[in-house]
């Protein structure tokens, strides 16, 4: 099949432009959506569980009568385990296993220190109270999502974890269920979209109000994420996934176009991009595409993705390709160069970097030990990973001696009254040993 991809050169006049108008992702802020999200949103705070029932019947065409029939208790998570093939069981127990070990390294611990006239300062840690995870479940069934929210919530020592899973038709997905029991979440609720948000950041008789909520999710769960911010937290609204791959061009073509094909088959609007040195081998790769896409079992999303937003770009050189990788500021970015390590110390942006020929994205995607859950359209510029710092809260702490505390009030005394603050003045001075 001929694929109609976009190609340019860092030597066309007009190249920044061009790239911009590739990088240029209008996230759908549609005025209907906004306005039937707050409505639905609306709906399950003042009606609760009436309204979840109802509106999952609707959305989900299902058929519940009782709220309770939405639930799913862990005893049943650990059934489910039982019904799904005990290799796929097994790799997700060992997908499970390395994601823990490495989000492990990210827990945070208090700390503290002393000064010389007593005073203590230190920042204390707490995981959050309870979470809620949000699964999609509209179209796919997604059970690495699973693993990749849950497991930093549990490392962090989050108390309670509620996920809520859409189930069309009433068909649950054991695998789902299965990844679930796996990761250690609390609680299941059968519920999705904007309703199921909702339930989560105010409550409602079945479904408990949680602190934050995290997961992926379609466009009316992206919006009522963003209108519940505030009422609770939020990991990030996240765009159409991304990849781009950087070649030398020694890399077998492929690989490379199957590694372009992995995100181009996640959706229309996923974006493949590749960039090279070697014009001969961005040939090569664009042949390999249109060799390999017949066979693909979603080819016509693919073809569509990489016709819409893909593209391959031909640079002079490596300090080119890298300035060229920080300015897209990609979600997943492949170095499949030799001896990465000596292009990734001047990558500033990328939600992961996938080092060398033998690290494509998707071993990130399952199981490598790293979060799937990365910043998109160019928002790693200021944002990271989800992690186990999502789940946890510092507190400051501070603890004065009778003598620090006098010290203190020397400094804060004038302070305070410089803003006019009377009571602030005072309650600092009153502190001064001398001037008691
Ligand atoms: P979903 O669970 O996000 O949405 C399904 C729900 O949408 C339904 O339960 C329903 O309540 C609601 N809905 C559908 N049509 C509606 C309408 N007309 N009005 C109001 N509500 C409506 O599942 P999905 O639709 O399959 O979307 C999943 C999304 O998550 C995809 O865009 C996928 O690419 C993305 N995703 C991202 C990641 C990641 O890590 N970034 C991982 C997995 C999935």
């Amino acid at each position: 099949m001929q694929l109609n991809i976009r190609q340019f050169s860092s030597q066309d006049t007009g190249f920044k432009t061009e790239l911009s108008k590739l990088l240029s992702w209008e996230s759908v802020s549609d005025a209907t959506v906004q306005e039937r999200v707050e409505s639905i949103v609306n709906r399950i705070r003042t009606e609760g569980d009436d309204a979840l029932v109802e509106l999952t019947n609707t959305f989900d065409r299902r058929d519940v009568t009782n709220a309770s029939e939405l639930v799913i208790e862990a005893d049943e998570l650990a059934a489910a385990a039982q019904r799904v093939d005990s290799a796929i069981v097994d790799a997700l127990e060992k997908a499970a296993a390395r994601v823990k070990a490495y989000h492990k390294k990210q827990k945070q611990t208090s700390w503290q220190y002393q000064e010389e006239d007593g005073t203590i300062l230190g920042q204390q840690i707490t995981p959050l109270d309870r979470v809620g995870v949000y699964v999609p479940g509209g179209k796919a069934a997604y059970p690495s999502s699973v693993l990749m929210n849950v497991m930093p919530a549990k490392v962090a020592g989050v108390g309670e974890i509620v996920m809520v899973v859409p189930t069309p038709d009433g068909f649950v997905n054991d695998i789902v269920l299965t990844a679930a029991h796996v990761a250690g979440v609390d609680r299941v609720i059968t519920v999705g979209g904007a309703q199921a948000v909702a339930a989560l950041a105010y409550g409602t008789d079945t479904v408990p109000r949680v602190d934050k909520i995290v997961g992926p999710g379609n466009i009316y769960v992206a919006t009522a994420k963003r209108m519940v911010f505030g009422q609770v937290g939020i990991d990030m609204i996240a765009g159409p996934s991304e990849i781009l791959v950087v070649s030398d061009g020694l890399s077998n073509p492929d690989w490379i176009a199957m590694d372009l094909f992995s995100q181009a088959e996640h959706d229309e609007d996923a974006q493949s991009i590749l960039i090279s040195t070697d014009l001969e081998f961005i040939k090569a790769v664009k042949a390999s595409m249109e060799r390999l896409i017949d066979d693909m079992s979603r080819k016509e999303i693919i073809k569509t993705s990489l016709e819409g937003r893909g593209a391959l770009i031909h640079v002079a050189s490596k300090e080119e390709a890298i300035e060229v990788a920080n300015i897209v500021a990609a979600e997943h970015l492949e170095l499949s160069v030799e001896s990465p390590e000596e292009w990734v110390k001047d990558i500033r942006h990328a939600g992961a970097i996938f080092m060398g020929r033998y690290t494509p994205e998707a071993l990130g995607d399952y199981c490598a030990g790293p979060n799937h859950v990365l910043p998109t359209s160019g928002t790693a510029r200021f944002s990271s990973p989800l992690g186990v710092y999502d789940f946890q809260k510092r507190s400051s702490i501070i603890h004065c001696s009778h003598e620090g505390a006098s010290e203190l009030a020397k400094i804060a005394s004038p302070l305070a009254r410089g803003e006019s603050l009377e009571a602030h003045a005072l309650s600092a001075e009153f502190r001064i040993i001398d001037k008691q």
